[in-house]
């Protein structure tokens, strides 16, 4: 019998074991140490291809620029470049990585609030596709400095138009509330000014609505705003524009495995259990674009434009597995729970690797990778190696945001390898070596089933490296 978080050709289970990719996982914790990300290339293809479908449903250009921030090693933003996509970078140090891994400009469009002159210089040297301006401010700095290098820069601009999505709290970025963009009328303001400007060539507008966004109908409701506001800018100023970009925001199911769920808020559910085909979800937004177009005469406005997207979690968030150790375990009074005692299991995967479980309480589903086919019955408290209280596998507040327990086979000890699932996305990049803990390595297994080590463990002398004595 398969179990619900299997996926097949990716994540099976071989003699008893997890199998990512047909490799057996607790071999390569064994070879590598924990905790390990192990990621699959083929997986990576899988879902991006799953995005690029959305070509043949619309009649417009497409340019799927990955969104580096959810995971940005190099050999990760190779395989994805090789998978056929480009990258939305959000700093100068993206956009060196993304450059590294060979990504040309033309691939780059590069976003963020608080871009520094550096940044802004690199993108204008590299020629990039588009500096996704946040401000007025911003797009009178970039004009500045393309006017001092001589050089053109290409920019669009990022709106703010106040769409609410049910995703969670920290991860809505398209409120009127929230840091991001700027008004349509500083837009359309900006059109009339540097329409012909030598210096800056603006060419799109942008919006990101949030991430994990668990409704489809918040893409229509984006590409309405869009649509609304591309009339208006031509309206106002003649000009067409070449490229809107709906950002990313496309869900993963992170409760494929539901047995844990019903031990979670309602909301909470809603949210990680969130899923849709983005082929439907943009096909109804550019539907939607077009019949409104029509009804307006405005077809002209759509008839030569590229969408832009910036997926992120959608193509690296299940493609990639946190392997980690039981290093220790004990029994307490429960807490309410189970039984009259609690079994304590205490892993080396903490919120040092996995920041979102401690500050959106994130869930990510966990197994034995040794004892994969076993029954899933036994309830275990689970935290990781950090000097926090909080750094726990559990809601500590109580809110229910994410279940009090975890089952896993009965009798876990020290020494038994686990698995979270579906960790591939803002992890390694948000990860810390608080507590003077290694940041982890990274194996990428490719398209042939081989495994390779794309990241070493940090080493000692990794803790202090950039320190001056
Ligand atoms: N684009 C922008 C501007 C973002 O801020 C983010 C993430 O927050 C993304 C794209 C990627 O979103 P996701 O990983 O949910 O696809």
């Amino acid at each position: 019998m398969t179990a619900p978080w299997e996926i097949d050709d990716f994540l099976t289970t071989r003699n008893g074991h997890l199998a990512i990719d047909g490799i057996d996982a607790a071999s390569l914790a064994t070879e590598f140490g924990t905790p390990l990300f192990v990621y699959s290339q083929r997986r990576i293809q899988q879902n991006l291809d799953r995005i690029l479908a959305i070509r043949s449903r619309i009649d417009c250009g497409l340019k799927i620029c990955y969104a580096a921030k959810a995971m940005s090693t190099l050999g990760i933003l190779r395989t994805v470049r090789a998978a056929g996509c480009d990258v939305e970078v959000n700093s100068g140090g993206e956009l060196f990585k993304a450059l590294k891994a060979g990504f040309s400009g033309e691939q780059i469009i590069f976003n963020g609030t608080s871009k520094e002159e550096w940044e802004i210089e690199m993108a204008i040297e590299n020629a990039i596709y588009a500096i996704q301006v946040d401000s007025i401010f911003e797009l009178e700095m970039i004009a500045a400095i393309a006017r001092r290098l001589g050089r053109p820069a290409n920019a669009s601009l990022r709106l703010v138009p106040e769409i609410e999505s049910n995703t969670h709290s920290g991860l809505q970025t398209a409120l009127i509330t929230s840091k991001f963009g700027m008004m349509p009328e500083e837009a359309f303001a900006a059109f009339a000014r540097y329409n012909a400007s030598p210096h800056v060539k603006l060419s799109g507008i942008h919006i990101h609505i949030g991430s994990q966004n668990p409704d489809p109908s918040v893409y229509t409701n984006a590409f309405y705003e869009i649509y609304n506001n591309i009339r208006q800018i031509y309206a106002e100023t003649g000009y067409v524009c070449g490229h809107v970009n709906l950002g990313g925001g496309f869900p993963v199911n992170y409760l494929r495995d539901r047995s844990s769920a019903n031990e979670m808020q309602l909301e909470q559910r809603q949210l990680f259990g969130a899923e849709y085909d983005p082929v439907e979800a943009i096909g109804t937004a550019w539907d939607e674009a077009v019949r409104r177009a029509k009804a307006d005469g405005a077809l002209h406005l759509l008839k030569d434009l590229t969408l832009l997207l910036e997926p992120g979690r959608s193509i690296i968030a299940d493609a990639g597995i946190c392997l980690t150790t039981v290093r220790n375990a004990k029994e307490r009074p429960s807490a309410g729970g189970w039984n009259p005692t609690d079994t304590w299991l205490l892993t080396d995967a903490g919120f040092n690797v996995l920041l979102s479980m401690e500050t959106y309480k994130w869930y990510y589903h966990l197994i034995s990778a040794e004892r994969a086919t076993e029954p899933h019955n036994t309830p275990y408290k689970l935290a990781g190696p950090l000097c926090d209280g909080g750094d726990v596998y559990f809601d500590i507040e109580g809110k229910k945001r994410l279940p009090d327990y975890r089952f896993l086979p009965e009798n876990v000890r020290p020494g038994e390898i686990l698995a979270l699932l579906n960790c591939g996305a803002y992890s390694l990049s948000q990860a810390s070596q608080y507590n003077g803990r290694f940041l982890p390595p990274v194996v990428s297994i490719d398209a042939s089933g081989q495994p390779k080590l794309i990241r070493r463990r940090d080493r000692l002398d990794d803790l202090i490296n950039n320190e001056i004595q």
